[in-house]
């Protein structure tokens, strides 16, 4: 047998492999009758392939539930063993650094999280990070490590690991984030835009139909937005894209951050809400917000958000305001992209419905009507946490997703080009 057939064969069972976990990881609990099915793999090749997993233990396989018209034990049932190895996650929000250790299934088995000044220097910042790193991976053995994955705001160099700016942390400059960690912990680092891995995460926990078209708006620190067209993540030039919250609003509007005026973010960034809530004070209006601030607590959105969910008129005001000025630009973007969906997440759990509210009745005032009536809007199911678990989905995908073919491989000089050689098979 040739080097290259040697090589094709290997990849044909990578492929295959790979094919059979996801098939599973989608399906579990599940029976190799169903993964054949899945996958359109011949029976015969499921059996050699799992039993090859199952003694590599990325499998592991378990009685079904007993059926009343059968005798005998119940069949056994495939599921992917999670727990083979560890992904470390890191989210670094301006205002906030998650920090998580997941297994392959980004089932979430630690959380540490610390808030953070958005203006201050990285050399203030980065030891946090690695605290909550430590903290995380305590008693965890760096064998079982797969890799890092780490979610960035702003512009970002994948390929070097490195932060290169981020307009709502402007003493980040060039800071080689990836080197660091990968200095530290000695296992690979990937990172990524924080919109980027919440559309990966939405994508790894929602398998969409073909062709299907989503939308992701996210309100945190800033507001972001990314979409997924047929499997395909857009990415823009230099991949910085999706930054919705610089898209102008009022061309007399306030300064933004970003040096230009009256953008999204100047009406409903963390910033701009807390700016307003801290007007209303001065106002001597807010008197539930000052109760609370009087007592300790600090003026953030996820203060306005809750004591809004709590009735507070003021806050609910607010809330509906950020709702409006999001709806407007999300009406935008569907007239502009007419998606299958549009998600929304962020820091916004206890006021997520509210301003769904908001931004549907913008939506509808604002779209165009045959658009509108094809496009669902939702809150995310992990509205804060998306980015965090779509670094660590980006990292599983490792071990899940099809390789990527090189040119020698795709085209094999020696042998007739199939039609249509989407699939390996045997
Ligand atoms: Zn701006």
């Amino acid at each position: 047998m040739s080097n290259s057939q040697i090589g094709n064969s290997e990849l044909i069972s990578q492929v295959n492999s790979r094919l059979i976990l996801q098939a599973v990881r989608i399906m579990q609990p599940t029976y190799r009758a169903a993964v054949a099915r899945k996958t359109g793999l011949k029976p015969a090749t499921v059996t050699v392939i799992v039993n090859d997993l199952l003694s590599k233990h990325m499998l592991i396989e378990a009685p079904g539930p007993a059926s009343g018209d059968r005798w005998g034990r119940p069949p056994l049932m495939l599921q992917v063993n999670g727990d083979v190895k560890h992904i470390l996650a890191i989210d670094l929000e301006p205002d906030c650094i998650r920090v998580a250790l997941t297994n392959i299934l980004v089932e979430n088995l630690l959380y540490r999280e610390k808030r953070i000044d958005r203006f201050a220097k990285p050399a203030a910042i980065l030891p946090r990070i690695l605290e909550l790193c430590d903290q995380v991976l305590e008693g965890v053995s760096r064998r079982t490590l797969l890799g890092v994955g780490v979610s960035l705001p702003g512009l970002i160099d994948r390929e070097r690991g490195v932060l290169i700016s981020s307009t709502n942390m402007p003493e980040w400059s060039d800071i080689p984030i990836g080197q660091i960690l990968h200095k530290k912990l000695r296992v690979p680092v990937q990172v990524e835009r924080s919109m980027h891995c919440a559309l990966v995460y939405e994508d790894w926990s929602n398998p969409r139909p073909p062709n299907h078209t989503s939308l992701i708006v996210s309100l945190r620190t800033g507001v972001g937005m990314s979409f997924i067209h047929a499997g395909q993540r857009y990415i823009g030039n230099q991949g910085f894209d999706g930054e919705i919250g610089h898209t102008v609003i009022d061309v007399n509007g306030k300064p933004c951050e970003c040096g230009s005026r009256g953008c999204l973010e100047t009406f409903i960034s963390a910033s701009a809400i807390v700016a307003r809530a801290r007007d209303l004070i001065a106002e001597g209006k807010g008197t539930g917000l000052k109760k609370c601030v009087d007592a300790g607590e600090e003026l953030v959105p996820e203060l306005i958000y809750r004591l809004a969910s709590e009735g507070d008129v003021e806050c609910v005001e607010i809330v509906r305001d950020v709702g409006k000025y999001l709806g407007i630009a999300i009406a935008n973007m569907i007239n502009l992209l007419a998606p299958d969906e549009v998600v929304i997440s962020g820091s916004i759990d206890i006021a997520g419905e509210l301003i769904l509210q908001a931004v549907t009745s913008q939506v509808q005032q604002h779209a165009l009507p045959r658009t509108r009536e094809k496009t669902t809007i939702r809150l995310a199911q992990q509205t804060d946490k998306l980015p965090l678990l779509g670094a660590a989905a980006m990292v599983a995908q490792r071990i899940f997703t099809l390789p990527k073919l090189s040119h020698n491989i795709s085209k094999p000089s020696s042998a007739p080009r199939r039609k249509r050689p989407s699939r390996a098979r045997v």
